[in-house]
């Protein structure tokens, strides 16, 4: 349930860890504020997240004509493509992406198999935009790992379409899969560069 005291919290905690927070009721309103951060012929790529297409950001990026879109997932892009956007991405002037959770405290907390993601977020891009429906925020950081544990790992893993034992028991098994989704873990605390990682809270629930 959306309560606006844990959300002011949330983004108060964040912006003194010197995170730019931002809160706004809805996608469209999301997508204004995205706009104001994108500058012509910036260099723009993302990292996995279900909330990037569910919010419509994704197809704006893909249509908006002043700007290089760096897009993994184009149509007939081979796995070196993919790699070199990878490696491109750690130049490029803002980087989109959500979160796995959003600690009241003001913690970012993000799990990756690849790993991409999470490494461009830590270092690269000048900007970072982390966009989340509020159903990202939980308590602590142990409430954070719990959640992934327990639900963003495992549904992550059937859209995936992975053989891990989650897949199945709907939590985690702590597995040895080759599979395996969960390979590094990320807490992203109190930021060194101000307002580089902007963290849009959106009073909608998006992703997982
Ligand atoms: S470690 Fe393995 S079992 Fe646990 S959530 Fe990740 S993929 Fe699933």
């Amino acid at each position: 349930m959306l309560d606006m005291q844990i959300i002011n919290k949330t983004i108060e905690a964040l912006n003194k860890n010197n995170f730019d927070a931002y809160f706004v009721d809805n996608k469209d309103k999301a997508l204004a504020l995205v706009d104001s951060f994108i500058s012509k012929d910036d260099v723009v790529t993302y990292g996995g997240s279900m909330t990037l297409f569910e919010t419509g950001i994704m197809n704006y990026l893909k249509n908006k004509n002043d700007i290089e879109f760096l897009d993994r997932n184009k149509e007939g892009n081979t796995p070196d493509d993919i790699q070199k956007i990878y490696r491109e991405a750690f130049t490029s002037d803002v980087y989109f992406t959500s979160s796995n959770a959003i600690t009241e405290d003001g913690y970012l907390y993000n799990v990756d198999g690849n790993s991409n993601r999470i490494s461009a977020m830590m270092f690269g891009p000048k900007n970072v935009i982390v966009i989340a429906g509020y159903n990202k925020i939980v308590k602590t950081k142990q409430d954070a790992i719990e959640r992934v544990r327990n639900y963003v790992a495992p549904k992550n893993a059937q859209r995936l379409n992975m053989n891990t034992p989650c897949v199945k028991t709907g939590k985690c098994m702590d597995c040895m899969s080759k599979d395996r989704i969960c390979c590094n873990y990320a807490f992203f605390g109190k930021q060194r560069i101000e307002k580089r990682i902007k963290v849009i809270i959106i009073g909608e629930e998006y992703g997982y």
